[in-house]
């Protein structure tokens, strides 16, 4: 995104409050903030990583004195060591002033009452979602995750105008809702989709299920959490609140920027964050800045709807596999439904990759022929042959949380 003078200096007060804790202090050795005097020089900054926020726990990150810290988040370990991210009031603050301008930008009104299903704790969605939408002056329903029963029991009881959700949690209650045939008792409107890269068969599932308008919501909880860009109701990217946060695009591989327009990874500094401030933090999704102003009249720039993770990223026989680009070739094929899951493994000496899908259509013969179908169009698009299996609808696994759908047993 551009860069002007002003922002040029909130970047560098951002970089000096930075340096004021341990692990800036250390990565930015050397380094006089007062000595940045253009973008260029800013792009010379060493990036951080997540690897580095590991090594600064529990509280190497926090850059005030502890009588200003009032929470506590983390990301999760299931990779190695936690991240700690201290908040102070005002970053609670600032999160949910962001977070309620989201909200504002998907119509929800203090008319509205919002059922909130990610979870609560360390991790930063649930709490999120409730503070926004309580700045807002909405009715909130803090449910949490799990329980079908009990979620669909509150959304009629409560007539819940509003789903937050992550998109295989919003599914998997969609596919419920069909299936128990209340959908006659359900009055959501619009669902907020929490940030994972969902396909565009998915997205029209849902939104055709449950019968709602669909928002993405981007965020991670390095940075604040969720609720730090949306998309609007012109559907063409997400927003990004650019009064808390600068950010580039960078080509994953050598660290450059990426051309106008060009794929590469999210790159977030912040500029208000007062706790745990990052900058040029790698974020490892995977977008691109779109052009212009929006049709939607918002004053904020646009990053492109996520097309996957550059760690997500897989080679099989030297074709390249992103998750958005399976999604994309299978839903040009009609009969076969939105999930999928992929295998990959190495026998006898090669690499095979099975690529599990499920489809409506029931009957052999017609599996064997979309199978068959699946295969060519793969080769075609993604320049390799996958063994494809037909499986009945509902047959893979739903998860409340983020799904996995590829999965390298290779190493
Ligand atoms: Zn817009």
């Amino acid at each position: 995104m551009d860069m002007n003078e002003k922002m040029l200096g909130r970047i560098k007060k951002s970089i000096t409050h930075a340096m004021k804790g341990v692990f800036y202090g250390e990565h930015f050795k050397g380094i006089d903030p007062a000595g940045i005097k253009d973008r260029a020089d800013f792009e010379k900054l060493p990036f951080t990583e997540k690897a580095d926020l590991r090594d600064a726990y529990p509280l190497g990150l926090l850059a005030v004195d502890e009588e200003k810290v009032v929470r506590i988040h983390s990301s999760s370990g299931t990779t190695g060591q936690a991240v700690i991210i201290p908040y102070t009031q005002k970053d609670v603050d600032d999160w949910a002033l962001m977070f309620s301008r989201c909200y504002k930008t998907a119509g929800v009104t203090a008319l509205d009452r919002v059922h909130i299903t990610p979870g609560y704790g360390l991790w930063t969605a649930g709490i999120g979602f409730q503070l926004g939408a309580e700045l807002l002056g909405a009715m909130t329903i803090p449910m949490g995750p799990g329980n079908t029963d009990k979620q669909l029991k509150m959304m009629e009881d409560l007539k819940s105008t509003v789903l937050c959700a992550t998109s295989s949690y919003a599914l998997l209650l969609a596919e419920e809702i069909e299936r128990r045939g209340i959908r006659n008792k359900i009055h959501l409107k619009k669902s907020l989709i929490g940030s994972e890269r969902w396909g565009e068969k998915m997205r029209q599932r849902i939104a055709a299920e449950l019968g709602v308008e669909l928002y993405d919501i981007y965020g991670l909880t390095e940075i604040y959490g969720p609720g730090i860009g949306i998309s609007c109701r012109c559907n063409s990217g997400m927003h990004m609140w650019t009064d808390y946060l600068y950010y580039e695009i960078i080509n994953p591989k050598t660290g450059e920027q990426a051309a106008a327009g060009e794929t590469g990874e999210l790159v977030i500094t912040t500029l208000e964050k007062e706790g745990a401030p990052l900058i040029r933090y790698r974020t490892h999704d995977l977008t691109r800045e779109l052009p212009g102003p929006c049709e939607c009249g918002l004053d904020f720039p646009r990053i492109d709807t996520l097309i996957g993770r550059s760690d997500d990223m897989v080679k099989v026989k030297g074709a390249m596999i992103y998750p958005s680009r399976v999604d994309e070739v299978l839903s040009g094929i009609a009969g076969v439904s939105s999930e999928y899951q992929i295998q990959i493994d190495h026998l006898n000496g090669r690499d095979i990759l099975n690529l599990l899908f499920e489809t409506g259509v029931a009957d052999p013969a017609g599996m064997k022929a979309l199978e068959k179908t699946v295969e060519a169009a793969f080769k075609e698009k993604i320049g390799i042959t996958p063994e494809a299996k037909a499986v009945g609808m509902m047959e893979l696994p739903r998860s409340e949380k983020k799904s996995t759908r590829i999965f390298d047993n290779r190493y």
